[in-house]
């Protein structure tokens, strides 16, 4: 199949095309970034840099496409889309774009990757296991900005499957990890800051490791691998509405830092907590009933195997940066 992947230099992007890639699938990888800064660059990809918010850009992407990936965003980890919130929505332009491209030039099935964010704010006011299942999205009340972008382009591609018949897939994906993805800069979500964070204190126990908020917060963490067999099931599926793709292994933030040093034996590990920090919602999870009926299949990578993955690589690449 020919396949276009929106945002492939990003994080998810990179391991999507890889995976579809080994599938024997034609790709064509498209981003905003130059070809240098993108995380994974494959060779037998077509390899573009291009807006997908400029209108002619994505017509262009879609041109000869049998299936879209609109992975497209500018986005980052709470510090960035709590300070961002215009930035976050001006990502609709990429969607509306891709969106009228397909329907132009008879695009097969459009993937959209939506968020957690999504979700009702009220629902996640107390830091407790809260696992969110699809219909705690209404009444809306999503996160600011981001929540809200994510939330209108779901529905933007609900109408576009019945106004103009385009197959649409909508995943929510619950915070992904894994290596190659952003681990410093300020974009960076919790778990890859934990991870450098952790490697910092190995290299100076004198800084104790600062934890944004009390830690008390509670999250799922998906890794990359699980969340990209999420996405070719969804894809493949019949199911057209917005479908949790996360894990359900819930913890604090402050027992994501203990996995941490666990796995890497850090002794006696010191913190500070800053309570003027981004920190997002008290407590979020992710509802698996529906991912399992529709998929047949619920995320697999345990938050411990997951993170000894994603902090080998980030050190790795810490201690690369360091020498060059
Ligand atoms: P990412 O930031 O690593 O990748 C997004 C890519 O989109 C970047 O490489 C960026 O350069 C590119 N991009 C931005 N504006 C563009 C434009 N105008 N034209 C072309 N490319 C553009 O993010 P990610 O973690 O890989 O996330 C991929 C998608 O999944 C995003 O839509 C994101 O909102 C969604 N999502 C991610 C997570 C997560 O935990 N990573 C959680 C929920 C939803």
């Amino acid at each position: 199949m020919r396949i276009l992947v929106a945002g492939a230099g990003g994080f998810i992007g990179g391991h999507l095309v890889s995976r579809l890639l080994a599938d024997g699938n034609e790709v064509r990888a498209v981003d905003l970034k130059p070809l240098s800064e993108w995380y994974q660059v494959h060779k037998q990809a077509e390899n573009i840099t291009g807006d997908l918010s400029r209108r002619e850009v994505a017509f262009e992407s879609v041109r000869s496409i049998e299936w879209v990936f609109n992975l497209a965003a500018d986005m980052g980890g709470m510090g960035f889309i709590e300070n961002n919130k215009a930035l976050c929505m001006v990502t609709s332009l990429i969607n509306t774009h891709l969106l009228q491209g397909s329907v132009e030039h008879g695009v097969k099935r459009f993937f959209f990757s939506s968020s957690a964010c999504v979700y009702a704010s009220w629902h996640q006011k107390e830091a407790t296991e809260v696992h969110l299942k699809e219909s705690d999205a209404y009444p809306a009340d999503p996160e600011d900005g981001y929540g809200w972008e994510k939330l209108f382009g779901e529905r933007m591609c609900r109408h576009f499957e019945e106004d103009f018949g385009l197959e649409v897939r909508i995943a929510r994906y619950h915070n992904v990890y894994g290596p190659f993805g952003t681990y410093n800069g300020g974009r960076e979500k919790a778990p890859a800051a934990a991870c450098r964070k952790v490697v910092d204190f190995q290299l100076d126990p004198s800084q104790p490791i600062q934890v944004w908020g009390d830690g008390n917060q509670i999250r799922s963490f998906t890794y990359i691998d699980d969340c990209i067999e999420g996405t070719m099931r969804l894809m493949a599926s019949n199911f057209s509405k917005p479908l949790n793709i996360g894990s359900s292994e819930s913890v604090s933030i402050q027992s994501l830092y203990d996995l941490i040093c666990e796995n890497q034996e850090v002794e006696n590990p010191k913190y500070t907590y800053d309570l003027s920090a981004p920190q997002g919602v008290r407590g979020r999870s992710s509802d698996n009933t529906l991912c399992h009926s529709v998929l047949g299949w619920v995320p697999q990578v345990s938050l411990k195997a997951g993170l000894e993955r994603t902090y080998n690589w980030i050190r790795s690449e810490m201690v690369m940066s360091e020498k060059s």
